[in-house]
């Protein structure tokens, strides 16, 4: 299937071509169409089956075709990952399909000063991708808001019950503004991943590529 016969704009096309790919990944082609009608997903998906584009890709064209003026401190999507290189790579993905988009995309890790990444909310940020730990002194500092989330997206989410970011999550949900669409990618579905799901997701689209 091509990225062309899902409609995405022009905008979005030129850079998923100006990445090299032609035919959508297995993933792709389950979650794109559910993330664009605006679904909870819950998908299982390893590293590398192209799931980063199945979730960026899809918000992307949701946020353009209801735009928002961005607002100082409240990002439209959150996504959440468990390790510092993790969020980067897939920060540095997302800002690659965004290119030619008004969308900003900044990332929230640790081992860089927190002042010069609340500087970078200040000015405002439509896409925050973070560790939870990262997010939640940002929280904690005041420099972020979440009340006008649109968009939570949860990567690696086993990984991240494993490095025992559950309290932080759970934290990290309940700020966020109820109104929202939720997705869920996970290697494993274990009992905690479950019960996460059933938590966070309204009748998801479950996804096994
Ligand atoms: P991920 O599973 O998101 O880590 O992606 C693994 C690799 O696949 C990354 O290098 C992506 O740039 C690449 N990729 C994602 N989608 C496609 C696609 N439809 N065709 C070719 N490569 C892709």
């Amino acid at each position: 299937m091509k990225f062309e016969s899902y409609s995405f704009a022009p905008d979005i096309l030129r850079a998923i071509s100006e990445c090299g790919y032609e035919s959508m990944t297995p993933i792709q082609q389950q979650a794109i169409p559910a993330v664009r009608r605006g679904q909870d997903v819950l998908a299982s998906a390893q590293t590398g089956t192209g799931k980063t584009a199945a979730f960026v890709l899809p918000l992307l064209q949701r946020m353009i075709d209801a735009p928002k003026a961005r607002v100082s401190g409240q990002p439209r999507a959150l996504i959440l990952a468990p390790t510092r290189e993790l969020v980067a790579q897939v920060a540095a993905n997302a800002k690659e399909y965004a290119r030619y988009l008004d969308i900003e995309v900044i990332n929230l890790i640790g081992g860089v000063k927190t002042s010069s990444q609340a500087n970078k909310l200040r000015r405002g940020a439509d896409i925050v991708v973070a560790t939870p730990g990262r997010l939640m002194e940002h929280i904690n500092q005041g420099n972020i808001s979440l009340a006008q989330l649109d968009f939570l997206v949860l990567d690696e989410a086993d990984r991240m019950l494993d490095m025992g970011f559950i309290k932080d999550i759970n934290e990290i949900r309940h700020l966020a503004n109820d109104n929202r669409q939720n997705l869920m990618f996970s290697a494993t579905f274990s009992g905690g991943v479950r019960q996460l799901a059933q938590q966070i997701l309204k009748k998801p689209k479950v996804i096994t590529a």
